[in-house]
């Protein structure tokens, strides 16, 4: 089966050019618009990776990691986030947060698709990060 990304996305062009070269590359891809949405759709379909954009209206990126590593259905959840490069500091706040890599913004469409599929792997070849102690 091929791996699903859910793409939390608040941008519909950048949405819409990430889903469209994963589909390219035979991901099965999910969709949100806002951290809310993506929470919601994380937990009934517990995809294989969860792009992360950090910046949503509403809840931001961060949290919504947090709520996801923080959940008892969703800490196993692989996370990468999507920051903007003017944005320095936002990579040591996606790991701080929870984050299991992250990518920056404006993605390279040559690398992109290859970087998922890195990522992906090295996932798949790691055990699943443990539920922190509460
Ligand atoms: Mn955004």
């Amino acid at each position: 089966m091929n791996p699903r990304i859910l793409v939390i996305e608040d941008n519909p062009v950048n949405r819409e050019l990430v889903s469209d070269l994963l589909e390219a590359h035979h991901y099965s891809v999910l969709q949100a618009s806002t951290a809310e949405e993506g929470l919601r759709v994380a937990e009934q379909q517990l995809p294989d990776l969860v792009l992360m954009d950090l910046s949503l209206p509403g809840m931001d990126g961060l949290a919504a990691t947090r709520a996801l590593k923080g959940g008892l259905a969703t800490c196993h959840l692989r996370v990468v986030a999507l920051t903007a490069h003017a944005m320095r500091g936002d990579e040591k706040l996606a790991l701080d947060a929870g984050c299991d890599g992250y990518l920056s913004k404006p993605i390279d469409t040559r690398t992109f698709p290859g970087s998922i599929g890195e990522f992906i792997a090295s996932f798949r070849a790691s055990a699943p990060t443990s539920p922190k102690a509460a």
